[in-house]
């Protein structure tokens, strides 16, 4: 079984090939990047073809031999996914510390033994200190794969001890094409690879929010705000950010969610003025002649300070300002600006 073919990482899956191939594994590695990207799924490759004991090449697994199966449902005695613990936030040092008594151990199968570990950024401090321990003097036949979003919260000590490899969100364009794989409609399905940057995690994630049918309603609505209804606004959408937390975002998170469709809906107006006309592609295609038509004759700045505003209601609410008031202070702003430029 070669390399599986996830969608967009094909340089991942060469750098690993290579490495496989060169017989020089490094014992660790980092993978880095957003949630559904195919990182796990590579790490879960990475460890048939270490385990597999019926592979013709280096940087192949047969998939089919007991081991291939075993690693494929979790269920291999040389292979073990670690993670937060249910209930917790960060990951502790016993789990670290649980991973390390089993590094110590001889294979029981195979001719090594392979760790996965999870959501690596969330390690606490004497976690990654104790898992260094780890990494500078690594037990004989064990290899680690360290699966992050990010690499800032990684300790340096940690990083420089991990070989990276990137995994990169989709262009656009292609998750979009698999979101409408799922059954998404097509103008909500373009929305929503634009609006998660390309993630797949974020993009799933965003849509169990219902994320896109809300944007759906939102537009008109920015569209036609005017100053007497901007309170009823802010109910609304507070309203919608707390059904939206429902699903498991926290509350403010869900609301900071939610205006960043407003900000990616004041960022499509200032492309339609700054580009007049010419074909710059908008993340709204629902409501797109109407964006257009707004945009006519206006300057980009204008919508570019909408944008900031609604970008300083994002961080006011990050740095736990009043919710309600730093809504109706933002409709009321965005509300007057629209009345004085018509
Ligand atoms: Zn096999």
């Amino acid at each position: 079984m070669s390399v599986p073919d996830i969608l967009g990482q094909h340089d991942a899956a060469r750098l690993l090939r290579a490495a496989l191939r060169s017989g020089r594994l490094p014992h660790a590695y980092l993978f880095v990047g957003s949630s559904g990207t195919g990182r796990l799924a590579m790490g879960r490759w990475l460890a048939q073809v270490l385990l597999c004991q019926r592979k013709v090449e280096p940087d192949e697994c047969c998939g089919e031999c007991d081991d291939c199966v075993a690693v494929a449902s979790g269920r291999h005695p040389d292979y073990r996914e670690v993670g937060v613990p249910a209930g917790k936030q960060l990951l502790p040092i016993e789990t670290i510390r649980d991973l390390q008594r089993a590094a110590s151990l001889k294979p029981v199968l195979g001719v090594c033994r392979v760790f996965t570990v999870t959501e690596a950024e969330l390690m606490t401090i004497e976690a990654a200190n104790c898992f260094l321990k780890t990494l500078e003097e690594p037990p004989g036949a064990c290899f680690f794969v360290l699966i992050a979003s990010g690499l800032r919260q990684i300790p340096a000590t940690v990083l420089s001890r991990c070989q990276v490899v990137r995994f990169r969100n989709l262009p656009p364009d292609d998750l979009q094409r698999r979101l409408e794989e799922q059954g998404m409609d097509p103008e909500d399905a373009h929305w929503l690879a634009r609006r998660s940057w390309g993630s797949p995690g974020l993009a799933q994630r965003l849509g169990e929010m219902g994320l896109a049918a809300f944007n759906r309603e939102l537009v008109p609505q920015l569209r036609a705000m005017s100053l007497e209804d901007n309170f009823r606004l802010s109910d609304w959408l507070d309203g919608r950010a707390k059904e939206g937390a429902a699903s498991g975002p926290k509350s403010r998170a869900a609301l900071q969610e939610v205006l960043e469709c407003a900000l990616l809906y004041y960022r499509d107006l200032a492309l339609a003025a700054a580009t007049r006309g010419a074909a710059a592609e908008l993340c709204n295609r629902a409501g797109e002649d109407g964006i257009r038509e707004l945009a006519s004759g206006v300057e980009p700045d204008a919508f570019v300070e909408d944008a900031e505003l609604v970008l300083e209601t994002i961080e006011g609410i990050g740095a736990n300002a009043n919710r309600r008031l730093a809504l109706d202070r933002l409709f009321t702003g965005l509300a007057r600006r629209r009345g004085t430029a018509n």
